[in-house]
């Protein structure tokens, strides 16, 4: 694939969700636009590190530079992709996967929150997060990998034994 600096791939735009993580909004925006980890970071000049990002595989830690460029690709500040990220000094669990049903009810998407290591229960709703299907144990795929949009009109659920996300919130012990 040849291309010039000058011409801009055009992508679907996708909005962000508050809270959202970068795996999530990545997932959204290669499914939304049927492309590739790594043809997305080629576009954006920078490699193939959005594989690991999907993983919340954050060492080295993306670079300001290296989330502007994403962004303009994708259509968002790099300020706003910066904040689907672990504030720094915040402590990052990239497995298990973590959800609150009770949020994925309300707005459809992971939170980054969910992967700090200080943060085990939802503050909002007083629940435990779940790291694995209440019903089966399956543990939760990356956020990248979950069915979004018209995909999830019945809304995302486990691969395993298709409990829906939204549904185990009825398992979440509240603490
Ligand atoms: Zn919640
Ligand atoms: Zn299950």
């Amino acid at each position: 694939m040849t291309t010039t600096n000058d011409i801009k791939p055009w992508l679907f735009r996708v909005e962000p969700m508050e809270g959202e993580s970068l795996s999530h909004f990545l997932g959204r925006v290669r499914q939304r636009n049927h492309i590739s980890a790594n043809a997305l970071g080629q576009m954006a000049g920078i490699g193939a590190i959005i594989a690991r990002w999907e993983r919340f595989h954050l060492i080295p830690f993306p670079s300001d530079a290296d989330l502007t460029a994403l962004g303009e690709v994708v259509g968002v500040d790099g300020e706003k992709l910066r904040l689907m990220l672990p504030p720094q000094g915040e402590g990052m669990q990239f497995d298990p996967i973590r959800l609150c049903g009770a949020c994925y009810g309300e707005l459809p998407c992971h939170k980054i929150e969910w992967q700090f290591k200080s943060v085990w229960m939802c503050e909002r709703h007083g629940l435990k997060l779940l790291s694995k299907c209440p019903k089966c144990g399956k543990k939760f795929k990356i956020p990248a990998l979950w069915e979004f949009g018209e995909c999830a009109a019945e809304g995302t659920r486990c691969d395993r034994c298709r409990l829906s996300f939204v549904d185990m919130k009825d398992n979440q012990k509240s603490s």
